[in-house]
């Protein structure tokens, strides 16, 4: 017999305990994510979500799917691992900015303060999981003709999605020139543009295999502390002692 459907969508819980953790003292909010490696079918949803959402340019990718294979021949599958960054408790990123643009809010987001970054890029070589890209100002439609009438019918609508200011930080970006993120060390800050407002990661409601779990860690009743509480969970890394925030099930 196959396997029942939940009752209700894990995306709808996940809403409701946001709803809660957004209301509550937001110095007794600590942000977690659980990623079930056993759920993710690799199709790269949440990475193109979350391109789409941040208005990415070429090579810069916030939460790439990672595949892998495992078992021993004959008996091999392929697995896939989300990995954004791990909003570690102990940074070496953080540790390692000479102008203190990359910092940690009170609820262990690792951020980075576009104003301050200088582009020095130590954090990139700090970081032990590879989850910053530095922008180099590229993007998408550079080299693309935009004629009219031949491809989408009106002179710059091609270049009009890029043209759109990204809505990072709660702030309104320039896609490029000066005030913008080009030029800066760029990473995952999980959506918290889309938290301000009461809305999931992109990330997480993209998700179609529901294999990446979000919310307040500090909140018993919260899917993510279920998540958090499983035996399957284990840390990228643990070893270095960077304390990751996002967890993984095997
Ligand atoms: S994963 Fe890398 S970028 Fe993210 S907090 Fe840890 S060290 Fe910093
Ligand atoms: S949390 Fe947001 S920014 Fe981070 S990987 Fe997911 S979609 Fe991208």
């Amino acid at each position: 017999m196959g396997q029942m459907l939940p009752k209700e969508d894990l995306l709808i819980r996940m809403q409701r305990d946001l709803k809660r953790a957004v209301s509550k003292d937001p110095t007794r909010v600590r942000w977690a994510m659980v990623i079930d490696v056993a759920k993710c079918v690799g199709c790269h949803a949440c990475t193109i979500g979350c391109v789409v959402e941040n208005k990415l340019p070429p090579g810069v990718v916030y939460r790439p799917v990672l595949e892998e294979e495992v078992g021993t021949y004959p008996n091999v599958r392929r697995r896939f691992l989300p990995r954004p960054c791990m909003h570690c408790m102990n940074p070496p990123c953080v540790k390692v900015c000479p102008v203190k643009a990359t910092y940690k809010t009170e609820q262990g987001v690792t951020v980075i303060n576009y104003k301050r970054c200088i582009g020095c890029r130590y954090c990139l070589v700090a970081c032990p999981y590879a989850a910053r890209t530095a922008d180099f100002g590229e993007w998408y439609t550079q080299k693309t003709p935009d004629l009219p009438g031949k491809i989408v019918g009106q002179k710059t609508s091609a270049k009009g999605y890029e043209n759109t200011p990204a809505a990072e930080y709660g702030k309104t970006w320039p896609d490029r020139g000066h005030g913008s993120p080009v030029g800066n060390a760029r990473k995952c800050h999980f959506c918290l543009h889309r938290l301000a407002v009461g809305m999931l990661p992109m990330c997480v409601t993209t998700c179609i295999g529901r294999a990446t779990f979000f919310g307040d860690r500090n909140d018993p009743e919260a899917l993510i502390s279920e998540q958090l509480a499983s035996p399957r969970s284990f840390r990228l890394k643990e070893e270095l002692g960077t304390l990751p925030s996002v967890v993984y099930l095997k």
